[in-house]
């Protein structure tokens, strides 16, 4: 991997901080709503962080490298559940791209995202069904892993899997985090968490696309 791809890889990441920051006011209703408010801004404040260090995350070697200081900067910046849990996806995809022999390709993406996901469900203790961000992440890994197709196909189907997964948490009763205290009264609103998920994967789809 060359500085071209952490280039390349900065550029996604900055569509999809675009787009977080954007999402904000959603999130932060959402958090409202069936948690403590504060999920916009930590992932906001997460989002420009990233931004904020362009001139640093550009000069990393390789694209594990630049993931490893990508979690730094999230684990520093992002409060809340969110901050620990996206900081351990990051540092897991980091590390699972740390071990190959070259640059990694579509197949090795698709494994590294898919241990992260399964490090956030282990550490995290939620599985699917259970209405948080697992029920996006999880389909959404599961379509990177099982695709046949390009980067952009399979982002293409990630996104829509995640959409779906994070739309099925409205009808769920919410077991873990702070939406769990609501019970039913969570019912029909979907997880703020998975949503913010379905959002950065449609990010991550359109800037492949481009
Ligand atoms: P906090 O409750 O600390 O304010 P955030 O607002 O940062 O947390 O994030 C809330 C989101 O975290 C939830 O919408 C949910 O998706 C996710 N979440 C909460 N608990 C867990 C868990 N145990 N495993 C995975 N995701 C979780
Ligand atoms: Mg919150
Ligand atoms: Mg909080």
């Amino acid at each position: 991997v060359g500085s071209d791809d952490v280039a390349a890889l900065h550029g996604t990441l900055a569509v999809v901080a675009d787009v977080i920051i954007a999402g904000e006011p959603v999130l932060t209703d959402l958090d409202r709503r069936v948690g403590d408010g504060d999920l916009g801004t930590n992932l906001a404040r997460g989002a420009s962080a990233v931004l904020a260090a362009s001139d640093l995350l550009l000069t990393q070697p390789d694209a594990a490298c630049y993931l490893t200081a990508v979690s730094d900067i999230v684990r520093r910046e992002v409060g809340g559940t969110s901050g620990a849990l996206y900081s351990l996806l990051l540092l897991t995809i980091a590390d699972w791209l740390q071990d190959l022999p070259g640059p990694p390709g579509v197949t090795d993406w698709a494994a590294a995202v898919a241990a992260g996901v399964a490090r956030v469900q282990l550490v995290g203790g939620a599985g699917p069904g259970d209405s948080t961000m697992v029920d996006a992440l999880h389909p959404a890994a599961q379509a990177l892993v099982h695709g046949d197709g390009d980067a952009v196909a399979r982002a293409g189907e990630a996104a829509r899997a995640a959409r779906a997964g994070a739309e099925s948490t409205a009808s769920l009763t919410p077991s873990l985090g702070r939406s769990s205290y609501l019970g039913d009264r969570a019912v029909g609103i979907p997880d703020p968490g998975a949503v913010a998920i379905a959002l950065q994967f449609e990010a991550l789809a359109a800037a492949l696309a481009a």
